[in-house]
């Protein structure tokens, strides 16, 4: 595996599978490789923590960063090249174009996260245009991010293939995120109800949890979306709901 830490250094093929990402890697992404090494000639995995989709107040500064970890675990996981620009390459200095989508990147997270999804599209557009891949691949576990970036693609007819991995859960049903880190053991298992009350479609066992939203989603395919504070932890998680006799 390669790190390349300019565009100058990304390859030049006709087949390129691109795994965006922000680094802490856990089974979720690793999943993403899987299913880009099955599909391509050569896999490319970013790694920019990416502060345009970051509000205020968030999280930004002690996102986990374990570039370390992160290289030896793409490594193994087949990454052919792994992309870690300076903020400088996706950002340059006078910086003005923004890519907003409109409805889909303002409901449920973007409702509670202003401008966290024009930082998502934007930089999925701008890695897109960098790497040139055939195919680019996404967790369902952020449903939203999915349909925002899909929604993307369609209107600006970006050349990219967009594929959706199921969300990977650990033994107790909870979605892996890197923002897992984060939770206490007293917290973590609080949390187990954001899982529990989606497969139950059941509100009510978010009892004692700060709900941002807990809502159904006409994303393709249609998802029972929510968002919730555990500790001073946010957690979102998504079940779809196609073909649910409910
Ligand atoms: P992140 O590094 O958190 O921005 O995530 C990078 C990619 O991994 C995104 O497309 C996420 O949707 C995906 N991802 C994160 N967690 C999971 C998970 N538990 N299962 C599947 N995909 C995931």
């Amino acid at each position: 595996m390669r790190i390349a830490r300019s565009a100058a250094e990304l390859p030049n093929e006709s087949e390129i599978g691109l795994v965006p990402t922000m680094g802490a890697f856990h089974q979720g992404h690793l999943a993403l490789f899987r299913a880009a090494r099955g599909e391509n000639t050569v896999v490319v995995a970013s790694l920019f923590v990416n502060p345009a989709q970051f509000g205020e107040g968030e999280d930004l500064e002690r996102y986990p960063r374990d570039e370390e970890r992160d290289t030896r675990l793409a490594e193994q996981a087949g990454i052919d090249v792994l992309y870690v620009p300076d903020a400088e390459e996706i950002y340059p200095p006078g910086f003005e174009t923004w890519v907003d989508v409109e409805r889909l990147g303002s409901i449920l997270e973007g409702n509670h996260r202003p401008g966290h999804f024009r930082g998502v599209a934007t930089v999925c557009l701008k890695l897109f245009n960098l790497v040139r891949p055939t195919r680019a691949y996404f967790g369902q576990k952020d449903a939203q991010q999915v349909a925002v970036v899909r929604r993307m693609v369609q209107d600006l007819a970006v050349p990219v293939e967009i594929r959706v991995v199921p969300t990977v859960r650990d033994e107790n049903g909870l979605a892996l995120s890197s923002r897992n880190a984060y939770l206490s053991p007293d917290d973590r298992k609080r949390a187990l109800s954001l899982p529990r009350a989606l497969a139950a479609r059941d509100p009510s066992l978010l009892d004692g949890l700060e709900v941002d939203y807990f809502e159904e989603a006409d994303f393709e395919p249609r998802v029972l979306a929510a968002a919730v504070r555990v500790g001073g932890t946010r957690l979102i998680d998504n079940v779809v709901l196609e073909g649910d006799p409910q």
